[in-house]
């Protein structure tokens, strides 16, 4: 049903919970609605704390900052952050086996034909170069180098992107501050009740459990896992996708600066799950992700600990969820961003992001106090696609491993979503990519997945028929070398981290 007459404009916002999701919704809508006669309140409870992990991102998070007039040379000395040029996965094909999915792409397109139909063309003729000598990411990330992309990159071979490792709560921090300069009110304290509208169920103010009553027009749920508005007060279902994701558990631990900190995250195969390592400037993030059904917490602790790249700093914490989504992110006059509105495993860093684009779509679809069902319908679409795309993104990941071991075993086995059957019958039958409505990922990020795993097409274009394989391997070996070359004149990524302090 739509709304009618003339609109009610909203004048109070209430978001709960103060982890990265809500900060940077406070940040992000106060900044956005600077102008506006709305009034922003973040309650949060240093009692109870955040979930204390997030730190690797994708590079939407520095168009984030950015359009709040943040540098990425403060951002990152305000968050002890390091250059994340992409991901290396280790073990993941096999034992040994490494590949990097860098942010950018590869090679360069010739005659309307893309780039991976002339190397894997190329690989028939008997080149074998890997996919990832065609990108400069990949090979800076290789190198352990870092380097500003160019602003008007000479070719294609010069484009990549970058993103960064950061201190979660270095990040939160940040937020706040921005937040709080804009005029935002922040309450600690515990909510011990939500108040619910007799006549249609709109929530109507949060309770303090020193009694005091938060009122608002509008209200964000950033609580994390446990949902506090969305899940808990207005009984929004959650989706369950354990079925596809095996994963159910992690611990996370701090440790010890272990050498020049590498220019991508690492994420490396273990028993039933995967160990992260993200460098920071000024310690290590490290974590397991398991699957309960697999392993025990003992085990996967066990296999963390031994595993470390130095020393611990702190005590392992212990992470339990349930991989998928709230049947819907809005519901009345309510929106859940972050945690509260789902989770899926940080295997390809989408949590912030998911952030980011809840925040966007929110500006975008921004209702009156009436709430418009139409508005929440579409935020509620969009969503849920988006998220969809990212969980067959994750899936692929498992279903293409080719490792031993029954949990590695079940992943192969497991029934796809159609969305991703239909994407990788594509793929393998003619090298071509499905691309849905909000995808997070491009199709330089399946090729790279796709590739590494070494899932190749049958076939390549047609149009590459009658093409002279010496002309063709001389023309890659020209594209390989000129990025070497190129990462050659860039600076190491602990030299870069200078560069960017100095000019913070
Ligand atoms: C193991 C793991 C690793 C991850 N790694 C990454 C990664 O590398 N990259 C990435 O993008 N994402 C990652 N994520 C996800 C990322 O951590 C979250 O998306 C992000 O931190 C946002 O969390 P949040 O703000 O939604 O929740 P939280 O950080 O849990 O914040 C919840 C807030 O709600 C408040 N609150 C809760 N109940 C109440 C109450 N009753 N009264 C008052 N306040 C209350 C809390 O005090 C807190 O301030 C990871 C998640 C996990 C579990």
């Amino acid at each position: 049903m739509t709304t009618t007459g003339p609109p009610e404009p909203i004048r109070s916002v209430v978001i709960v919970g103060g982890g990265t999701a809500g900060w940077m919704a406070a940040a992000a809508l106060a900044h956005h609605f600077r102008n506006a006669p709305i009034r922003f309140t973040l309650i949060e409870s240093s009692e109870i704390g955040t979930v204390g992990v997030g730190e690797a991102t994708i590079p939407t998070i520095r168009r984030f900052y950015a359009a709040l007039g943040m540098s990425d040379a403060q951002v990152m000395k305000a968050c002890n952050a390091t250059a994340k040029l992409g991901i290396r996965f280790n073990d993941w094909l096999r034992p040994g086996h490494s590949f990097v999915h860098p942010f950018g792409r590869f090679g360069q397109d010739l005659n309307g034909v893309d780039f991976h139909h002339y190397w894997l063309a190329a690989r028939t003729a008997g080149d074998t170069a890997p996919l990832g000598d065609y990108s400069l990411g990949a090979m800076l990330a290789q190198e352990g180098h870092a380097t500003l992309p160019a602003p008007n990159p000479p070719s294609q071979l010069s484009i990549f992107d970058w993103a960064l490792h950061f201190d979660a709560a270095l990040f939160a921090q940040h937020m706040r501050r921005f937040a709080e300069g804009l005029g935002v009110t922040r309450i600690d304290a515990r909510i011990g009740e939500v108040a619910l509208r007799g006549e249609d169920g709109f929530i109507d103010a949060v309770v303090l459990e020193d009694d005091r009553r938060i009122d608002g027009d509008f209200f964000i749920d950033c609580s994390g896992f446990r949902s506090l508005l969305l899940g808990e007060a207005l009984g929004v279902g959650y989706q369950d996708w354990s079925h596809w994701l095996f994963c159910d558990g992690a611990w996370a631990v701090q440790s010890e600066r272990a050498g020049d900190p590498p220019s991508c995250t690492t994420v490396t195969a273990r028993t039933a799950g995967w160990q992260w390592r993200i460098p920071l400037r000024h310690r290590e993030g490290n974590g397991m992700v398991f699957s309960s059904r697999f392993q025990s917490e003992q085990q996967a602790l066990d296999e963390l600990l031994v595993n470390l790249p130095g020393t611990p700093t702190t005590d392992p914490r212990r992470l339990r969820f349930t991989p998928g989504r709230r049947d819907v992110a809005w519901s009345r006059n309510c929106v859940a961003l972050g945690l509260a509105s789902g989770f899926l495993e940080p295997l390809e860093s989408t949590s912030i992001a998911l952030i980011e684009t809840g925040i966007e779509r929110l500006k975008q679809l921004f209702p009156d106090r009436r709430c418009d069902a139409g508005l929440a319908d579409e935020f509620n679409e969009q969503s849920a696609e988006e998220m969809e795309r990212v969980r067959d993104f994750l899936i692929l990941h498992y279903t293409l491993n080719g490792r031993s071991g029954p949990f590695w075993e079940a992943c192969r086995s497991l029934n796809m979503p159609s969305t991703l059957n239909k994407k990788l019958a594509l793929w393998r039958t003619r090298g071509a990519f499905l691309r849905y409505r909000w995808e997070m990922f491009s199709p330089a990020s399946w090729l790279a997945i796709y590739a590494g795993f070494d899932c190749l097409p049958g076939s390549v274009d047609p149009a590459l028929a009658g093409m002279n394989p010496t002309q063709l391997t001389r023309g890659l070996h020209a594209m390989r070398q000129s990025i070497r070359a190129a990462v050659a004149d860039t600076p190491t990524h602990a030299e870069f981290l200078e560069i960017m302090e100095a000019s913070a």
